[in-house]
């Protein structure tokens, strides 16, 4: 992404900030009760290979203050999904909720284990917003009866953020620093830009499967 780029992103950005600022809650929770949702505590959305949860850092460290006693990387790991650069270094955009082998890690039989600092995607699941458009994911609870106050709550929830997505891409932009492409390689670090600055990991702090499997693309 070079300088033009960048701006030309920033600038899309702040339009999309003033529109979902300006997006009808209440007409969403409406639609939302139109749709029809209850869950029913199945655990499908945390489990299997299709689970996967962005977080923002802020989320990150709601979590860590809640668990306690884990770190940053206990708790977020980076996708799979990066460039090289000529140093041999894997960057990437965002952080991911840690998965235990297919499931997310604080899954349980018994529910959700961070169920009050549980990220806003799973706090909204299966609804999201896209370009203010309400969506959603397969999900066993669609059609199921919802009131309209707890619509009204997934709703302000989902502005929410929508709103706070955008602002942490308008601070990633700002803070992002370009590179020079390169191959995959297995001796650089694992760079993460978010809206906090640039996270420099070294592959062995990258704790499970993940760090593994980012080696081994990274020694094609
Ligand atoms: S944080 Fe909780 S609600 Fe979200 S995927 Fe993990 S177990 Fe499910």
């Amino acid at each position: 992404m070079n300088r033009a780029d960048a701006e030309e992103m920033l600038a899309n950005l702040l339009l999309q900030l003033e529109e979902a600022e300006s997006l009808s809650a209440g007409a969403i929770a409406r639609e939302i009760v139109q749709i029809g949702f209850r869950c029913e505590r199945c655990g499908d959305c945390c489990r299997g290979e299709e689970n996967s949860v962005a977080l923002f850092p802020f989320e990150i460290r709601e979590i860590m203050a809640a668990v306690g006693g884990e770190g940053w990387l206990d708790v977020a790991e980076p996708p799979l999904e990066g460039e090289w650069d000529i140093e041999g270094n894997f960057h990437t955009l965002e952080w991911r909720l840690r998965k235990e082998g297919r499931d997310c890690k604080y899954y349980s039989e018994e529910g959700c284990r961070i169920y009050k600092a549980r990220p806003l995607l799973c706090q909204t699941y299966p609804f999201y917003l896209e370009e203010g458009r309400l969506r959603w994911s397969d999900c066993r609870g669609l059609g199921g009866e919802i009131g309209f106050e707890e619509a009204q709550k997934i709703a302000d929830l989902l502005k929410r953020r929508q709103i706070v997505e955008i602002k942490e891409a308008i601070d990633l932009i700002r803070k992002y620093e370009d590179f020079e492409r390169g191959e995959p390689s297995p001796y650089g670090m694992c760079i993460v830009h978010d809206s906090e600055g640039v996270h420099e990991i070294e592959w062995s702090k990258i704790p499970g499967a993940l760090g593994r499997r980012l080696r081994r693309s990274g020694s094609r």
